[in-house]
């Protein structure tokens, strides 16, 4: 166990950071940093900061978690597998959702399938 065996000696110390200027982004820097010090050690934590950089960091962690969980084949609104309503797939994410879910008519979900279309998630994505 070459760790264990070791004799590990621990310092305190100040690492640089950006500061957390909000009062409820604390998860997020948390992950910045533990993500930070994952690929490159203490030495140099360093990430923008802005609420702009902070949103979008927010968003890739969302992407992220939502790629590696079993979240395929449900409704991405109310996580249910059982039909009701029409299937819509958004043709950029993969997405799927209940028409009922988005609070679509029939009809209007009818309209949808027939053509492109692209979720609410992929829609204020890319107006930004
Ligand atoms: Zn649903
Ligand atoms: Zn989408």
């Amino acid at each position: 166990m070459g760790v264990l065996e070791t004799d590990l000696q621990f310092k305190s110390g100040i690492i640089e950071h950006p500061k957390q200027s909000d009062g409820f982004s604390c998860g997020l820097f948390v992950m910045k940093i533990a993500e930070s010090v994952l690929n490159n050690g203490f030495g140099n934590i360093s990430f923008r900061s802005t609420l702009n950089d902070l949103a979008q960091y927010r968003h890739d962690i969302a992407e992220k978690i939502l790629e590696f969980s079993d979240m395929k084949d449900v409704c991405s609104i109310c996580g249910s597998a059982i039909s009701h309503g029409t299937w819509l797939g958004c043709d950029e994410c993969n997405r799927w959702y209940h028409s009922d879910c988005l609070g679509y008519s029939r009809k209007k979900a009818n309209e949808i399938i027939k053509k492109c279309w692209s979720c609410l998630l992929c829609t204020s994505l890319s107006t930004k």
